[in-house]
């Protein structure tokens, strides 16, 4: 399994290579990336160097901290084999009511699940939920029966209306800290419950300890849980280039898929900032859906690259969560 891992990685980052360098060069700029799917990817042979940053055009200057590629560069080699089929499943094909429909499911969105640290700011705070809050929380789900669904079961149900349970619910956490298998994760098993991890691959390249590793995520991946891609570096993608915005989005979705051996299908923007770009980049690399921060419990087609979510604060109260997951709009 190792070896086809590390070969999977090398195609996938080859083929990323591939995409950077065609969207650089500005006859081929309009080129779509679904030109070619996961699932079809023809045997792409490219003589990489292992200076990839040089790939990029220098028209579009990146902070060198966003070029510096992670571990999983240096396999690139010319010795590229066929990726196998990708394990996802093809996405759901719009019906006819498609257009017309609105699905309601609070997505609710977490960053920190751990104690406040001392000296956390407002800003920390906020975004930390205290463990036992947290359990509270799901407590009150399970109580009032509730079910966690993913976002694929969503963009099912916006497609093609498929039914979502009464009570559905998602739970995403933003940006993959570690403590997530502390606090949350212990929570949520006894329950059946799990949820969706935007992670930053840099970050979890660079083995940083704030942050899940990728054999954590893996096995979390094992259990029904989802991990898709908020990045490489948590940069900003409004207002940035195609080229950078490429290299965030797909850059990372493609190393999830490396780890995970799926591609993932939907995205969080950092900081929930994007742009008409960043969705038009959505849909080529054909992602599903994406994510903001922007509140709100109702989901369309053709709104599926800028779904709303219902941030749990960390200085929430109970009733404020039940307000989120039960409110109107
Ligand atoms: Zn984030």
């Amino acid at each position: 399994m190792r070896a086809t891992g590390v070969s999977r990685a090398r195609q996938t980052i080859v083929w990323w290579l591939a995409l950077v360098l065609a969207a650089c060069r500005p006859a081929e700029a309009a080129v779509p990336v679904t030109a070619t799917p996961s699932a079809t990817l023809p045997p792409v042979v490219v003589v990489v160097a292992s200076d990839t940053p040089a790939a990029h055009t220098p028209t579009e200057p990146h902070p060198t901290a966003t070029l510096t590629p992670g571990p999983s560069a240096t396999v690139v080699t010319p010795s590229v084999t066929a990726a196998p089929p990708s394990a996802t499943p093809l996405r759901p094909t719009p019906d006819a009511g498609a257009a017309g429909r609105r699905v309601r499911l609070p997505i609710l969105m977490y960053h920190y699940v751990e104690p406040w640290p001392a000296g956390a700011d407002v800003i920390r705070q906020g975004l930390t939920v205290k463990p036992e809050d947290f359990a509270a929380q799901m407590a009150y789900l399970h109580e009032h029966g509730y079910v966690t669904v993913s976002l694929y079961d969503l963009l099912e149900a916006v497609a093609q209306g498929t039914p979502l349970p009464e009570k559905a619910v998602a739970l995403t956490f933003d940006d993959g800290y570690r403590t997530l298998l502390d606090y949350a994760v212990p929570v949520l098993q006894p329950y059946g419950y799990t949820g969706t991890v935007f992670v930053i691959t840099q970050f979890m390249d660079e083995a940083r300890p704030e942050y899940l590793t990728w054999a954590q995520a893996e096995a979390l991946y094992a259990q029904g849980w989802k991990i898709e891609p908020h990045t490489k570096t948590h940069d900003n993608l409004k207002g940035r280039g195609r080229d950078f915005q490429l290299y965030q989005m797909l850059g990372s979705a493609q190393t999830v898929e490396a780890h995970i051996g799926a591609m993932p299908r939907f995205l969080a923007y950092p900081s929930g900032q994007y742009d008409a770009l960043s969705v038009e980049l959505a849909a080529e690399m054909n992602l599903w859906g994406a994510v903001t921060t922007v509140s709100g419990r109702n989901h369309t087609w053709a709104g599926r690259y800028e779904w709303t979510r219902v941030r749990v604060n960390g200085d929430d109260l109970l009733q404020d969560f039940i307000n989120g997951l039960e409110g109107g709009a």
